[in-house]
Parts: C-alpha cells; structure tokens; sequence
C-alpha cells in the first residue's frame, strides 16, 4: 500500500503577546486565574460599541511576515465570519478573508499561503450537564498562519510546528505553548496515488507536536484501510482524542461560503503607508536575529548542529550564550563555552534552582578564557561554575584567593610531588616494578594536594622523572 501519498497542510493559530486585547482595551491575560474578569462591552459584543484595532498585533504578524520572506499586504481589511457559538459573543468572529496581512514565505523549507490577524474565542468548559464560559480570552489577538499542502510526513509537520513555536517565542510575538493552547495546530490531510489529491479531513483539538504527528499516522492509516476496502474518505472535521490515541468524527466541514463573510463595515481599512515604521525596511531592521540566522551564526563559529539546536531552542538562554560569545569570539573559545554552557550551565538550569541573568555572561566568558589561556583547568573551572555564571563572580579573582591557578611550574610541583612518593613507598615499588596503572594514584594524590589547580599531565611526567 505503499504507493499512497499523505499531503499534509497546516493551519496554526498563535496567541498574540499584547498588552491588550485585539479590539478593546481589555487586559490580553486569557490564563487568568479568575473567569470574565477581563471583559468590556466591546468584548461582550454590546450594541453601540466599537472595535479599535490593536496596532501592535498587527505589528507582530507583519514581523512574523518579514521573518518569512512573505509579502506584506500594503492595504488589508478585517472581515466579518458569521457562525453562531456560545462562545463567540457577537455571532460573528472578526478575522481578514480576503486580505490576509501576509502572503507566501517559506519556513523550515515549507512554504506559506498566507497570515492572517483574527480574535480568539471565548473558552468553553463542560462539566456534566453545566457548560461555562469563560469570557477572558474572548477577543485576544490570535495569528492564524496556514501552510501550502506541501508536507508529506508526520515527522516534517512536527519539525515545521517546533521550528514556528521558535520563531514566534524569538520575535517576542507569542509564549506559543501548545499545553496551554498558546499555539493550536490543525492538520489537513489526505491521501492519493495519483498527482490529484484525495479527500480531505481536518484533525483538531490537538495540544502537542506528539499528538500532531500521532493524528498523522493515524489518518493515514485509516484513509488507505477506507479506500482498500472499497470505502469513501467524508470531508470532515475530526478530533483527536489524546487517550485512545485516535480521531473521531466531529462535524461535517464548513466551506467558507457557510461562514458569509463580509467586510466588517466598523473597522477602518488598514494602510502600511500610513505607517512609517511599517515599511519594509523599516520593519526589517528592526527584526530580531532569526533561528535560522543564529544556526548561520554558531556553525560559522565551528560549533556542530546538536550543540547549535541546544542552545538556539530557548531564546533567554541563547541571548546568555550569545552575550558571552560576542561579536569578537574565535572558533576555540566559542567550542569552549558552548561544552560548559551545555554541559555544566544548562544542568544546573534543568533542577530549577537557578536562572540566568545576562548581566553575568561575561563573567562567563572570562571563565572560558582562562581555561584557555592555561591559568585555571578545566575541572577547577567546573567547580567555579556556579559562582561565576550565576552570581557574577570574577573567575580569576577566586581561582587566585583560593590557591586554583594552574601550576605548570614544575619548581612548584617538585617539593609536592616528592612528598607523595615519600608518603606512599608501595605505590613507589610497584610503579618501578612495571605496574602502571598505580600512576594514575599517584597523579590524584598530587591533585589533591594542589587543590585541583595542577596540570595533570606535568604531574605524571615529573612523578616519572623523580622515580626514573
Ligand atoms: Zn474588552
């Protein structure tokens, strides 16, 4: 049956990060904990009142667009999408239909139809025979970005699905958690033999990329079995139910002509020109630093691409690592701290305990360099760690007011070392006798007694030198 070909398109809705919400003053704060405590009539759809655009939504979904490489739209309008829901207070949702702000872009090598600005529902919670409705996210800006029907597995859905929850949390345009419904994928998908596409069937109510790419697998295999078996695919909204790990059937599809849309006659039409800041250029250069562009970055610095997903995949810890490198780094400082932010910082990060604070990354980086530069080793560094990346401290202050600094003097190391061998005559004789496994004994002893701060190698060659 292998010769049935998934298409797989996405349609990602994102809560916007705004003070307010998208159409009234009402505080943008969906997870509050106290049901309808932001609400306003213009949220509550009263008569007489008036929706006023939330511009810095509109901002943050043409930053998405530049992000992109899409098109800005230069004109946009905001329509009316009529559909009758407890939880869509003014019967109708505002959202652009026909004048989307952004057309084509490309992300993760899948390409782009279009972003558009709309508001959220109302969020509705069922508990028995009672149905509430929470009103707070009633009207929060919501971005709705739909993908090409280009995508042909479960795992390129979820690579795309992570790489825009990046983008989003990178521009500062939304937290984009999929748990806390942030960021709501739906899958459209059908499959064919032939270069026509076959019947397509929506998948919602999917709260996680795991979950996503489940539904995939799983459609797949339901819309072959259905067609093998002589069946026929229904277009139809399914939902993904996360415990038995399947679809079911929802509803039969809307197509747009059921939602009437029309042009919402309370909105003024919306100009770019209108806005300076607005201008391509404009908004280009004050687009933050892209996923894709800091990979550029870090793998023209020599780091791998495992290292480089680990640090760009948090954006407050790559701006840490990022401050530390600068712009001045060399490639074998930068392989340094990028071992030591990865398998020092970010461990003492994971047990909750500590956050970073980027006034310390160059503390950090000095740190770093010392190791380099020879005057503290790499494990006095790892005890240090702490205090210098969480607190600030100065490396080379307290590798000094503590003994740490590397001794490679061997003038230094000789008394040291003479005294171990004195103290363990046993060890002496079986090293002599051949045995050179106790070496490595002998090595740790001088460690210790120089606090971790000697060069282990110089060590072993010395205890050598005094026994030859
Ligand atoms: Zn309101």
């Amino acid at each position: 049956m292998s010769e049935y070909t998934t298409t797989v398109g996405l349609e990602i809705h994102a809560e916007l990060k705004t003070n307010s919400k998208m159409f009234c003053g009402c505080k943008n704060d969906p997870h509050s904990a106290t049901p309808n405590t932001h609400v306003c009539p213009v949220c509550m759809a009263h008569p007489g009142t008036l929706p006023t655009v939330n511009e810095r939504a509109v901002e943050l979904v043409l930053m998405v667009g530049k992000a992109i490489g899409g098109t800005l739209a230069d004109f946009s309008e905001f329509d009316r999408k009529n559909y009758f829901y407890p939880d869509i207070p003014k019967a109708y949702q505002i959202s652009q239909y026909q004048y989307p702000l952004v057309k084509g872009g490309e992300l993760g090598g899948v390409k782009i139809t279009r972003i558009h600005l709309e508001e959220d529902t109302a969020r509705s919670q069922h508990e028995g025979e009672k149905s509430f409705v929470d009103f707070n996210r009633a009207g929060v800006p919501l971005m709705e970005l739909v993908t090409e029907p280009v995508i042909h597995t479960a795992e390129q859905a979820g690579a795309f699905a992570r790489e825009l929850q990046l983008l989003l949390r990178t521009l500062g345009a939304s937290d984009a958690n999929m748990e806390r419904g942030e960021m709501r994928v739906e899958v459209n998908l059908s499959v064919s033999k032939t270069d026509t596409f076959g019947t397509k069937v929506e998948v919602k109510n999917i709260n996680s990329f795991k979950a996503a790419e489940a539904a995939i697998v799983f459609e797949t295999k339901r819309h072959i079995e259905t067609l093998e078996a002589g069946g026929t695919i229904i277009q139809e909204t399914r939902g993904w139910d996360e415990n038995k790990g399947k679809t079911f059937s929802q509803r039969i599809k809307e197509t747009a002509d059921d939602y009437r849309y029309f042009p919402d006659p309370d909105i003024p039409k919306l100009l770019r020109s209108d806005r300076p800041d607005w201008s391509d250029a404009a908004l280009e250069a004050a687009l933050p630093e892209t996923p894709e562009k800091k990979r550029i970055r870090y793998a023209a610095l020599g780091l791998p691409s495992d290292q480089i997903e680990i640090i760009i995949s948090d954006v407050a810890r790559e701006a840490f690592f990022a401050a530390a490198v600068g712009d001045d780094s060399y490639e074998k400082l930068t392989k340094t701290l990028a071992n030591y932010f990865i398998t020092d910082v970010l461990a003492h990060l994971e047990s909750g305990e500590r956050v970073l604070d980027r006034a310390h990354a160059l503390a950090f980086r000095a740190l770093g360099a010392l190791v380099l530069e020879g005057h503290i080793n790499s494990r006095v560094a790892k005890d240090l760690m702490v205090e210098v990346v969480f607190d600030g401290a100065d490396a080379k202050a307290l590798a000094e007011a503590r003994g740490l600094v590397q001794r490679s003097n061997a003038d230094e190391l000789i008394p040291i070392i003479d005294e171990i061998l004195a103290a363990n005559p046993t060890v002496v004789a079986e090293l002599k006798a051949g045995k050179d496994a106790v070496l490595q004994f002998l090595v740790g002893q001088g460690m210790k007694a120089t606090k971790g701060s000697a060069n282990p190698g110089m060590l072993a060659e010395i205890i050598k030198q005094r026994i030859g």
